[in-house]
């Protein structure tokens, strides 16, 4: 297959919060950036980030970074490394001003600084009252983020790749990273983008699951490249149920409600959440919140005919702040769940958000694999960062408005690092044939049309196998079924066709490369779900209530090959504070 080329210092997949924080790292110090995005990347799923950013500013109550480390700490159940948390929290403060500087339009205190609300888990003296700390634009923090890097970048002149779908990475013998080959989606003519380092900013993967905050683009490419390029996946028992997806619709209600003053009450109207966190109430954690609502719900006191949901009440809050604070959810709640928050409580369940685990990295964006000494050594050229990286801050929990934040902090600390790696790496190396050769033989398979399994129906089964067998909560007997099924699900891959239609479109190749990547996500996730034999976070098993660190504090790692299981530990020792030590968790 003939293909055109094109030649960068750099190029990132992704052009969401952490690949146009990066781009904007290497535009500014003129290496030559290229963004791939396969949708226009004003469109990344980073635009529906709705609550805000986390920064110790202490604009409206007393903060400082050590206790935004402390509980980003507990908040991962003890499972984050402690260096990459306090490496976080420390700059979170110029980050998020860096952003202002940018342009960003933060909301404002009367007295002009920038406004912040209180989130679940965020608390001031380490576990004390609730710390005022996430910084917001109403409740469309992540649109106004998007738009703001995106102009920077066009100044800077970063170079877009719209609407590029990226199949694989280009790698030589030696395993260095040499760039991507990408599908034009409206020409269908695939192109070798080649460059010395190359990033994946490719979000998250919550559509392998049939409910979903997530975005039909959450599809876990980069994850799947990963695999394929045959580094493992870290961590990938971890995924976040966030506690107010809209019943029946997915669609999310920020925690930024609950920062506001909105409450859960059950069929009996009681404000449950008393009973479950008696300090932190409606702002704990999100797993702790989660779990609540499923044993409420499965315990009978549920709303509605089924009593399948909870209600989030914020009518109390009334009107001015409801349309000055949460003008977003405001309309979503009309639009997905025909209710008026400033009247009637929103029915909300658990709903599948956020994948704390991803492709392993350093503090700065480069990914590790094990090396046969067992140490962790970094692939030569290749990131990660955002979503789609472990570098561990979220360990099994992530708090709500870390994100963003980890976006920004390890978006600009890669870019930093590829500046080095380029001047230190000046000349490109050879794209090997055989690379090439794999990837073509990969998008020649999706040409085939015919009668068989489709894409949809596949992806349909495994999306409901995941959401049955890898739920809130977890037993031995249901992940091992879920196992046996998703291996199933896995083994029809070959089978599936493209509907035969007289042509094949750009967009039913696309769904099916996805679909391949969807699969290896799921995969990884229930194997490394069925082998953490504990508690922790956001993994909760029946069978095994207790968080278990003599034996599980340690990183998972899938690897496709066999599906491997391997485990690194947790990187306990901060850059320059004293450890926090793992305790009971309660809020
Ligand atoms: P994304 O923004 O998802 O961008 C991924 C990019 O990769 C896109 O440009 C996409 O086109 C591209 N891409 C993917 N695959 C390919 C491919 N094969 N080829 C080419 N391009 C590809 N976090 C917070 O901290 N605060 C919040 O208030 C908050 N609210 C949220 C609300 C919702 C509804 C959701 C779902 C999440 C929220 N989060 C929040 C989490 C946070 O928004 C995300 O984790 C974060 O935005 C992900 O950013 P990213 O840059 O890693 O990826």
């Amino acid at each position: 297959m003939t293909m055109d080329k094109r030649t960068f210092d750099a190029v990132i997949i992704g052009g969401g919060g952490a690949g146009l924080r990066a781009a904007l790292q290497l535009a500014e110090s003129g290496i030559k950036v290229a963004v791939v995005s396969k949708v226009y990347p004003t469109r990344s799923h980073t635009v529906s980030a709705q609550g805000g950013i986390a920064a110790s500013l202490g604009n409206v109550s007393a903060d400082n970074w050590h206790w935004h480390m402390y509980d980003t700490v507990k908040g991962s159940d003890y499972l984050g490394d402690q260096d990459a948390i306090e490496f976080m929290c420390r700059n979170a403060n110029e980050a998020v001003i860096e952003l202002e500087r940018y342009g960003m339009p933060f909301d404002r205190l009367d007295n002009g600084k920038i406004y912040q609300r209180p989130f679940g888990g965020m608390t001031q003296e380490y576990g004390g009252p609730p710390a005022v700390r996430t910084c917001s634009v109403a409740d469309r923090t992540g649109h106004a983020m998007l738009h703001t890097l995106y102009q920077r970048n066009i100044a800077a002149r970063t170079h877009f790749f719209e609407e590029y779908f990226a199949i694989d990475l280009v790698m030589d013998e030696q395993g260095h990273a040499l760039g991507v080959v990408a599908l034009g989606i409206e020409s269908g003519e695939p192109v070798l983008i080649e460059a010395r380092a190359t990033l994946l900013a490719t979000g998250g993967a919550g559509r392998i699951f049939s409910a979903t905050t997530n975005a039909l683009i959450n599809t876990g490419d980069g994850l799947g490249m990963a695999l394929r390029a045959g580094i493992p996946l870290e961590d990938m028992e971890f995924w976040q149920f966030h506690p107010t997806g809209i019943h029946g619709a997915g669609v999310l209600v920020t925690e930024g409600v609950r920062g506001e003053g909105g409450y859960l009450v059950n069929k009996h109207g009681e404000r449950f959440m008393e009973r479950y966190a008696p300090n932190a109430k409606d702002l704990a954690s999100r797993d702790v919140v989660s779990r609540a609502m499923a044993v409420e719900i499965f315990e009978g006191r549920g709303c509605g005919e089924q009593g399948d949901h909870v209600l989030l009440k914020l009518d109390h809050l009334g009107p001015e702040v409801i349309h000055q604070r949460l003008p977003g959810i405001s309309e979503l709640a009309k639009k997905f769940a025909h209710v008026d928050p400033a009247k009637d409580p929103i029915p909300v369940v658990p709903t599948v958000h956020y994948m704390m685990g991803g492709i392993p990295t350093d503090l700065h964006g480069r990914v590790v694999k094990p090396s046969a000494d067992g140490t962790q050594t970094a692939v030569p050229g290749l990131y990660a960062i955002g979503e789609c990286a472990c570098v561990s801050v979220h360990g099994a929990n992530r708090l709500g408005s870390n994100s963003l934040l980890d976006l920004i902090v390890f978006g600009r600390a890669a870019g930093n690092d590829v500046i080095a790696y380029c001047r230190e790496n000046p000349s490109a190396r050879t794209v090997p044939s055989a690379s090439l050769e794999r990837i073509s033989a990969r998008m020649a398979r999706w040409e085939r049309k015919g009668e068989g399994i489709t894409v949809a129906q596949l992806r349909d089964e495994m999306r409901k196998t995941m959401l049955a067998h890898c739920g809130v909560f977890r037993t031995e007997a249901v992940l091992q079924e879920g196992v046996r099924k998703m291996q199933e699900i896995a083994a029809k891959l070959p089978d599936v066709v493209l509907r035969d239609h007289s042509k094949v479109f750009n967009t039913g190749r696309i769904e099916a490369l996805e679909l391949e990547n969807l699969v290896a996500v799921a995969l990884a996730t229930m194997i490394s779900a069925a082998a953490r034999k504990e508690s922790r976070g956001a993994h909760a098993r029946d069978d095994f209530p207790e968080r278990n660190d003599a034996e599980w504090m340690k990183h998972s790692l899938y690897f496709a090959d066999g599906h491997r299981l391997d485990y690194k530990p947790v990187r306990q020792q901060p850059l320059t504070v004293d450890a926090f030590q793992p305790k009971p968790r309660v809020y």
